[in-house]
């Protein structure tokens, strides 16, 4: 069992209705974890999540929150994220694909 899945990692992730489905979060989710379903973002079970937290913090709306386990709170909803002053979504996308091509 991977850590993810031992802490509840297949349903770690939401995202509410304010979410715009621009798809960002599908487009920079390196490990293809994040798919659009129509207009929101689904995170696929059967798909190992990395942990990388790039959704979170990459996500322009600040939309994509953390669910609570047990015995832990998430405080997302309340907190501000941490997105790395030097790099832009679009620099993370075109990491994603490098080397595939
Ligand atoms: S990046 Fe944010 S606003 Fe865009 S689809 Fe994903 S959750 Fe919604
Ligand atoms: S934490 Fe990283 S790998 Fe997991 S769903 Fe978010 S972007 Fe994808």
């Amino acid at each position: 069992m991977t850590f993810s899945e031992y802490i509840g990692g297949v349903n770690y992730f939401y995202t509410d209705y304010k979410c715009n489905g621009c798809g960002i979060c599908e487009k920079i989710c390196l490990s293809g974890k994040i798919k659009m379903d129509g207009e929101k973002p689904v995170w696929i079970k059967d798909i190992f999540c990395y942990m990388c937290y790039v959704c979170i913090n990459f996500c322009p709306q600040n939309l994509v929150q953390i669910n609570d386990i047990p015995f832990v709170k998430s405080y997302t909803e309340e907190n501000e994220r941490y997105s790395c002053p030097y790099a832009t979504s679009k620099d993370i996308e075109k990491q994603k694909f490098k080397g595939e091509f």
